[in-house]
C-alpha cells in the first residue's frame, strides 16, 4: 500500500531537491537519447542515404539496455561531476523509470517516451532503507537528513517501509510512502449483492439499484478560476519573478482540483461498496471518447481515474470487482434482452416488447449488473465442461482445444458421446 505524507523540508533541503530532479531529468534525457540513436542507427533507406544526416554506429553496438546504461553510471560520473550530487540509488531509479517507459512502449502498446522538459520531472524515488526512515515526526532521507513530516495517520503495525517517493506538487512537498506486510490477501471471490455502475455526463454514475448521482459542479466553478489565472499567467513576462508567482497559483490551483475530485470519486467508491458486494463497470476507453465533442468534460469527470480507485477500494474492502464488455449497454433491454434504439437525448427507457420503463443510465446499469453475473457464472461453467469434454475416452480428441471451448461445440461432442 501507499500512504502520502506531506513534508516540509526547510529552503537548503528544497533546493537540492530540485537539483537532484533536474539531475535525474538530464540522465532520463541521456538514456533515452542513446537508445533513440540506437534504433535510428538500425534504419535507413533501401536504395539511398538520407540528405541531412547518417546515423555511424557499429553493427555489433549492443542495445543500451537497463543494465548497460546502469554500469555506465559510475563511469559517467567521472566525465559529469554533477551526477555524483544524486545519491547513486535515486539515480539509478530514473534511468530504471525510461527503460518502464520503454518497455510499456514495446509491449504494453504506451506511447513511445518522451524527452521530459525542464521542470517535468517531478518525483524522485528512494528504493532502500537500511532502517525505518520514520522516527517520531521526522523522516531520514539520504543526503538531506531530517524533514519534518505530518504524520496524519500512523503506519500499521507490522508493515514496513519499503520505498518513498518525494513528489513535488506546486510549491507543496509530500512523501509517498510504500509500506509493505508479510500477508497473503487472497482476492475476493464473487459473493453477495451484485450492482452494475453506469458513468456518464448526464450523471455522474447510476447503479443498478436505481441510485442516481449528479456530476460534482465544484470542478466547473474551480474551471473558471482556473481560466481567469492562466489568462493572467498569460500575460506576465516569460521567467520574470512575477510570472513565477503566478506560474504558483495555477499549479497550486490544478492540485487543489486535483484533490477535490480525487476525494469525490474515494467517497463514491466507498458509497459504492457500502451498498453491494460485486461491483461490475464498463470497461470503456475514455481517452478515445475524450476527443470527440465532449472532450474537455469528460476528461473533467476523471472516469478512467474513478474506476482505478473503485478498483482499490473494492480490493481494499474485499469486495469483488469486474470489468465487463460495453457494447451496446445503452441499447439492450435488462429485462428481456430486446435491443430497444433510442437517440441520445432520450432519458428514459422504454421497452416495447415487455413494457419495462426505468431511467435510462439505470437501464444500462442494470444490463453492466446483467452481464457481470453471466461473466462469472459461465467462466466457471465453461472450465468444467472444457475439462471433461476433452477427457472423455471415446470421443473425436483430434479436435483442437480451442474449439471446444465454445458451450455448443462441447455439448454436441457430448451427444455424439453417449449415442
Ligand atoms: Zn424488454
Amino acid at each position: 500500500m501507499n500512504y502520502r505524507y506531506r513534508i516540509y523540508p526547510n529552503i537548503t533541503q528544497e533546493q537540492s531537491l530540485l537539483e537532484w530532479m533536474d539531475i535525474c531529468r538530464v540522465a532520463y534525457n541521456y538514456g533515452l537519447r542513446e537508445i533513440k540513436d540506437w534504433c535510428n542507427s538500425r534504419k535507413c533507406m533501401v536504395d539511398r542515404c538520407s540528405i541531412n544526416h547518417e546515423y555511424i554506429m557499429a553493427a555489433d553496438t549492443p542495445f543500451p539496455s537497463e543494465v548497460n546504461q546502469l554500469n555506465a553510471l559510475p563511469s559517467a560520473k567521472k566525465v559529469f561531476p554533477r551526477l555524483g550530487e544524486v545519491p547513486s540509488q535515486v539515480l539509478q531509479q530514473a534511468i530504471k523509470q525510461l527503460h518502464r517507459a520503454w518497455e510499456g512502449f514495446q509491449k504494453v502498446g504506451h506511447g513511445f517516451p518522451r524527452f521530459k522538459k525542464f521542470g517535468q520531472f517531478k518525483s524522485l524515488l528512494f528504493p532502500q532503507f537500511k532502517e525505518n526512515p520514520i522516527v517520531r515526526l521526522n523522516i531520514k532521507l539520504p543526503k538531506l537528513g531530517i524533514i519534518p513530516i505530518n504524520l496524519h495517520r500512523p503506519i500499521p503495525n507490522g508493515f514496513v517501509v519499503k520505498q518513498v517517493r518525494i513528489i513535488n506538487k506546486a510549491d507543496i512537498w509530500y512523501a509517498s510512502i510504500n509500506i509493505q506486510c508479510d500477508v497473503n490477501v487472497p482476492e475476493p471471490m464473487p459473493h453477495g449483492h451484485p450492482i452494475g455502475v453506469d458513468i456518464g455526463l448526464e450523471k455522474f454514475l447510476a447503479t443498478s439499484d436505481g441510485v442516481l448521482v449528479k456530476s460534482p459542479k465544484f470542478l466547473k466553478v474551480m474551471q473558471s478560476k482556473l481560466k481567469l489565472l492562466q489568462r493572467r499567467l498569460s500575460r506576465k513576462k516569460k521567467r520574470s519573478l512575477n510570472y513565477e508567482k503566478q506560474r504558483i497559483k495555477v499549479a497550486r490551483l490544478h492540485h487543489t482540483i486535483d484533490n477535490t475530485r480525487k476525494d469525490f470519486h474515494f467517497k463514491q467508491a466507498h458509497t459504492l461498496c457500502d451498498t453491494g458486494d460485486m461491483v461490475f463497470m464498463e470497461d470503456l476507453d475514455y481517452r478515445t471518447l475524450s476527443i470527440g465533442m465532449l472532450g474537455k468534460q469528460m476528461l473533467d469527470a476523471g472516469f478512467g481515474q474513478f474506476r482505478t480507485i473503485t478498483k482499490y477500494v473494492c480490493w481494499k474492502r474485499g469486495k469483488f470487482f469486474r470489468e465487463i464488455s460495453a457494447r451496446g449497454t445503452s441499447l439492450e433491454c435488462p429485462e428481456c434482452g430486446v435491443e430497444v434504439r433510442k437517440n441520445l437525448s432520450a432519458r428514459v427507457h422504454h421497452c416495447l416488447s415487455c413494457n419495462y420503463t426505468t431511467d435510462r443510465d439505470v437501464a444500462s446499469g442494470q444490463v453492466i449488473r446483467n452481464r457481470g453475473i453471466e461473466l462469472i457464472s459461465t467462466a466457471g461453467h465453461v472450465g468444467i465442461q472444457n475439462a471433461y469434454a476433452d477427457g472423455l475416452p471415446g470421443t473425436e480428441i483430434s479436435q483442437s482445444r480451442s474449439k471446444s471451448k465454445t458451450r455448443k461445440a462441447a455439448l454436441k461432442r457430448r451427444s455424439i458421446g453417449s449415442n
